[in-house]
């Protein structure tokens, strides 16, 4: 059908992979993209704009958990790679709502399993000619791991824990894509990324939500005391780190992507005011004053942080911005939408 590679992107328009989309089509002259997305609240076209006209970008509306469709897209597409973003994924809506998350985050992976299945290995489980490159990368999150004292590090090798509805979704699909590696010899590969940040990342986050309430003079929401840690990467960067992973990565291994950049929520937000004191001042103020505790998330992990040894050694990758250099761009690039409404 296409003298390209197609690769099956699940959850393109959401915040990654809206990123990763563009970046990719950059990085590989030689593949088409299928981007297969539901448009749920969190999936937004505008983020898309610069590759809609490109033509090795296809986009496709419907749900990962559509079993008739996803077979389909491989039936006609012959899709020889998949990179599976799509997931619901913010973990207050899972606290609420967690339906969603177990139908699609567990269901639909399951469904996209199933179909690279039928579609690149036969009945006995060899591969299908014309299937022997192809790769189902899954695109996890380390919260599987649970939560960490004041010292340690997650790394390829630390036991599941998984502590909210997301979370504990996420882990499920996992464990999923990881059998069917042990169980059919599908070729997967899984990365297990740290929390990230820049352009396009829905209003609900921690980052935007500070930003948007510094920019709108309203009171700066931080969870309990702001002592929770977290390790932060700057979107581009794990996009370059799952680009690495699907070309270079090795069949059935998982690797865990991390920014080495820990800070707790409270010094997020203040260097958030303070590049926004640089960038936009306020007459008279810094945005500090408006930083509000609130009452804590229910089983608010205490720390994430990750030991991303394994794919340095393995595939060169690392990060290229520190917090602070990754959360300008952000700020500039939110300054820019902000001022388009
Ligand atoms: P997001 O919520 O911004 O985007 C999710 C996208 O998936 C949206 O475009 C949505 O429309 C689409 N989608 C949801 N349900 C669907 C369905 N049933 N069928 C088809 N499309 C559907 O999420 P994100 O922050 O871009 O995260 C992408 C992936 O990366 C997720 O799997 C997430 O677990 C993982 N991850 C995220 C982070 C992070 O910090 N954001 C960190 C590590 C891993």
């Amino acid at each position: 059908l296409y003298s390209y590679r197609p690769i099956l992107i699940t959850g393109g328009a959401g915040f990654i992979g809206s990123n990763f989309i563009p970046f990719f089509l950059r990085q590989n002259p030689l593949v088409h993209v299928i981007n297969l997305d539901k448009l749920t609240y969190a999936g937004n076209l505008e983020n898309l704009i610069e590759v809609e006209n490109n033509e090795h970008y296809t986009f496709l509306k419907g749900d990962i958990c559509d079993e008739e469709l996803v077979e389909q897209i491989f039936d006609q597409h012959k899709i020889e790679g998949v990179i599976h973003f799509a997931a619901e994924s913010h973990v207050d809506n899972s606290i609420e709502k967690p339906a969603d998350f177990i139908k699609t985050n567990i269901r639909g992976t399951f469904t996209l399993l199933e179909a690279a299945r039928k579609f690149w290995l036969n009945s006995i489980g060899q591969t299908r000619k014309g299937f022997e490159n192809a790769r189902f990368h899954h695109i996890s999150t380390d919260e599987v791991y649970g939560s960490l004292g004041a010292t340690g590090f997650f790394n390829e090798e630390t036991p599941y824990a998984p502590n909210s509805p997301y979370s504990a979704s996420k882990a499920s699909s996992d464990f999923l894509v990881r059998s069917y590696f042990h169980t059919y010899g599908l070729p997967v590969i899984t990365s297990n990324c740290s929390n990230n940040y820049g352009p396009h990342q829905h209003d609900e986050k921690l980052i935007p939500t500070i930003i948007r309430k510094a920019l709108a003079n309203e009171p700066i929401p931080i969870y309990g005391d702001g002592q929770n840690i977290r390790d932060w990467l700057y979107v581009i960067d794990h996009c370059r780190g799952i680009d690495a992973v699907f070309n270079k990565g090795e069949i059935g291994q998982t690797y865990v992507i991390g920014g080495n950049s820990e800070s707790n929520n409270l010094y997020i937000a203040q260097t958030i005011c303070s590049t926004l004191d640089d960038l936009a001042p306020k007459k008279g103020d810094s945005y500090k004053k408006q930083i509000k505790f609130v009452k804590d998330r229910p089983g608010h992990d205490f720390r994430y942080a990750i030991d991303a040894t394994k794919i340095k050694k393995a595939l060169g990758w690392q990060p290229k911005e520190s917090f602070d250099s990754g959360i300008r761009k952000t700020i500039a690039w939110y300054l820019n939408k902000y001022q388009k409404v």
